[in-house]
């Protein structure tokens, strides 16, 4: 076995003891996924279930993701919760173009990820086509556990653990290469 291969498993086996035993760009993807702060950006009734999962009994501050911030410079993921009208839409990319990079984006809800049941002139099908979305929440309305979940998994994605459905690593999300 090649003595890099060896170091290697090293690392993993202290790892996987419970030490930290990191590079420096790991501890902060580390730091970044858990403090995800989000943009206040609820659009219609997917939104109440956004803020009740800030609530006592939901608690996203488990997470790190409680603070909702008034202004997208100080926010790194923007939950876009609820139908997507139109004449929003130049609204929102610009919120998203305000807020520093790295970014991340939450689509959720069924309108946001496709109209629902909106299939009408005025509401955009799919929010990806005015900024890129990283994780989509299914649901008419997804509850709190459902955003807790899709944040999770954004942390994931964050951290560079993230697989998909064929079992291939993705690689960590590097939210400035992105359009
Ligand atoms: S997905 Fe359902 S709850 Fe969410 S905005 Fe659309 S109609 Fe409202």
């Amino acid at each position: 076995m090649a003595l890099k291969d060896l170091f290697e498993r090293d690392v993993q086996e202290l790892e996987d003891a419970g030490l930290l035993f990191s590079t420096l760009e790991k501890l902060v993807a580390w730091g970044r996924s858990h403090s995800l702060w989000p943009a206040t950006f609820g659009l219609a009734c997917c939104a109440i279930e956004m803020m009740s999962s800030t609530d006592a009994r939901n608690d996203l501050a488990r997470f790190g993701s409680e603070v909702f911030r008034a202004s997208p410079r100080q926010a790194d993921v923007m939950i876009v919760a609820g139908r997507l009208s139109k004449k929003m839409a130049p609204v929102m990319r610009r919120v998203y173009d305000q807020m520093p990079d790295p970014k991340w984006v939450i689509s959720m809800g069924a309108c946001a990820s496709s109209g629902g049941m909106f299939n009408n002139y005025a509401i955009v099908q799919n929010v990806d086509s005015v900024v890129p979305v990283d994780i989509f929440v299914p649901g008419c309305p997804p509850r709190p556990e459902s955003l807790i979940y899709a944040v999770m998994q954004l942390q994931k994605k964050v951290r560079g653990e993230a697989y998909d459905q064929r079992g291939t690593h993705l690689p960590p999300v590097e939210g400035w290469t992105r359009p």
